[in-house]
């Protein structure tokens, strides 16, 4: 059987599973009935896709959703899957090329809306071309209870009984009454493998800070956990040794593990972090795969972690057994230059490099997040929560300032300079110090010159990285991370829209030590 892992990476382009896909892909897989309850947006179409390609036959996919489902379909077409819909939608050429498909055996996944299941022949045709699962989404659409009723819905629970296969239904609301009506609709009344997922994990304190010295940033958060077992994730393997070594060197119980350590060296670690109590690992991502110790206390990224995914799934390490866990995540711009650069040199096509740039993005939003983080984290994953008041936003609401004329002035210097110059120079100019570069390029001339004198030098990085954070300014590698304006901040400097911007993190980074590293 192909390897689920590899080809999550190679066919759908993410570096892991969302929270819940492994179980319900495993159990989809395996060929148990399922009923997967998961909020909107949070992933429900990879965990019948995968299983589908890991197994053998057709998988039919039962979907309300015409212009979904030819979506998913061109999805999967893109990155070389064999999958066709038969819908009302359908042009001539495009249902013959399904047949056709079909015929040849290939064909790994057919979409199908319900109503293809009012003819007649849809168990015989389903049984010709070697159906060997069901998956059917927003399976809510087969109860009375819903607020969109289907009645050809009612005629897969039948389509299942005569063709003996196992049934996946996916749905993204599901109250009691219609979670009943599911099963007894669908799967007979005979109880499937069911999946409930929240994102939430309540007891994980979520906490994100501005990086201006990681190093001792770090020491002094695992001081104030002397004794718990906890994680740091470093960026670059260098970094998990240099800071394994000064935190023992604080008599911390501490070791690095990351991908180049002899295979023997990593099991050691991995034996004593699940035996020991209280040792502190610092390590790259390769530590985390199979690690499931239940009481983490605590995990802090000194770098940025690569996406929002990436980032849920580390600190979800912590407090497995449901004690109270904490969370801490550095980030600086040079984080997310880093992350940036990563993706624009990375091999993947240039859709999927897109789709990298947005995971970041969603990263980077919730890093300067001026709400309740752990809001804005599940309104990623597509669910809705009150203010958790057990985050560091909550705790301490950040005052905020209308950022928009700070921002106005900082788009000026760059495109007064034609996007050549980083922060360091473009402060320069807003602040009125005439440098020598600053001189020698004549930019002490420019109408910017000195229009920003309202905040100083560290008050001016806050706002850039904010500026980078939202995502209105990126640095282009072409240009020796040059800052260019995207088009996102276009509305703003137009005058269109305005921005509120944090302020807090400019105090904040106005008071503490600059960065060393
Ligand atoms: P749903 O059907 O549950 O509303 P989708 O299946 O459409 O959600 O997925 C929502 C988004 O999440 C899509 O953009 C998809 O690419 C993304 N996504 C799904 N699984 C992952 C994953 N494991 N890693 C990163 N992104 C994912
Ligand atoms: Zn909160």
């Amino acid at each position: 059987m192909p390897d689920p892992q590899a080809l999550l990476r190679d066919v759908f382009g993410f570096d892991g599973f969302r929270p819940g896909q492994e179980d319900i892909v495993n159990a989809v897989t395996q060929g148990r009935n399922v009923l997967a309850i998961m909020p909107t947006g949070g992933g429900k179409s990879l965990c019948f896709q995968l299983p589908a390609l890991l197994r053998e036959g057709v998988t039919v996919v039962i979907s309300p959703l015409i212009a979904l489902m030819r979506d998913q379909v061109r999805g999967l077409q893109e990155a070389g899957v064999s999958a066709g819909a038969l819908t009302s939608g359908n042009t001539p050429e495009e249902t013959a090329a399904v047949w056709e498909a079909l015929e040849r055996g290939d064909l790994k996944l057919l979409y199908l809306a319900p109503e293809r299941l009012a003819g007649g022949g849809a168990v015989a045709m389903f049984k010709r071309i070697g159906v060997r699962l069901i998956a059917v989404d927003e399976a809510h659409c087969v109860s009375h209870w819903g607020h969109d009723f289907r009645p050809d819905y009612l005629r897969i629970g039948e389509l299942r009984r005569a063709l003996d296969v196992p049934l996946a239904a996916f749905t993204a609301t599901a109250d009691q009454e219609t979670r009943v009506e599911i099963v007894q609709k669908l799967f007979d009344g005979e109880a499937p493998q069911s999946f409930l997922h929240g994102f939430d994990r309540p007891n994980i304190h979520l906490a994100f800070a501005a990086k201006n010295n990681p190093r001792a940033q770090i020491l002094s958060y695992a001081a104030a956990r002397r004794g718990q077992s906890g994680i740091v994730y470093c960026g670059t393997r260098a970094k998990t040794e240099a800071l394994a070594k000064a935190l023992s060197d604080e008599g911390h119980n501490a070791c690095a593990y990351h991908g180049g350590m002899e295979a023997e060296d990593r099991r050691i670690v991995e034996t004593r972090f699940a035996r020991e109590d209280g040792l502190v690992v610092v390590a790259t991502v390769a530590f985390g795969m199979g690690v499931d110790k239940p009481d983490i206390r605590w995990v802090a990224h000194a770098d940025l972690p690569k996406s929002i995914e990436a980032y849920y799934q580390e600190i979800g390490r912590a407090g497995r057994d449901g004690g109270p866990a904490e969370t801490m995540t550095l980030f600086g711009p040079d984080d997310i230059r880093l992350r940036r650069s990563q993706i624009d040199e990375g091999q993947a096509p240039p859709e999927r490099r897109a789709a990298d740039h947005g995971r970041l993005n969603a990263l980077l939003g919730l890093a300067e997040a001026l709400k309740c983080r752990r809001q804005v984290l599940l309104g990623y994953f597509g669910e809705s929560a009150e203010p958790c008041g057990h985050c560091d936003l909550c705790e301490n609401p950040p005052e905020t300032f209308d950022g928009t004329t700070a921002v106005r002035k900082a788009l000026s210097a760059i495109l007064r300079t034609e996007e050549w110059f980083g922060a360091g120079h473009l402060t320069g100019i807003l602040t009125g110090t005439a440098t020598d570069k600053i001189r020698a390029r004549g930019h002490d001339l420019l109408p910017t010159f000195g229009v920003g004198k309202e905040y100083d030098k560290r008050q001016w990085a806050a706002i850039f990285r904010q500026m980078l954070g939202h995502d209105l300014v990126r640095p282009d590698p072409d240009r020796h991370g040059a800052l260019r304006m995207t088009e996102a901040a276009r509305p703003i400097l137009r005058g269109e829209a305005g921005i509120t911007l944090g302020k807090e993190a400019i105090s904040r980074a106005a008071t503490r030590t600059p960065a060393v590293r």
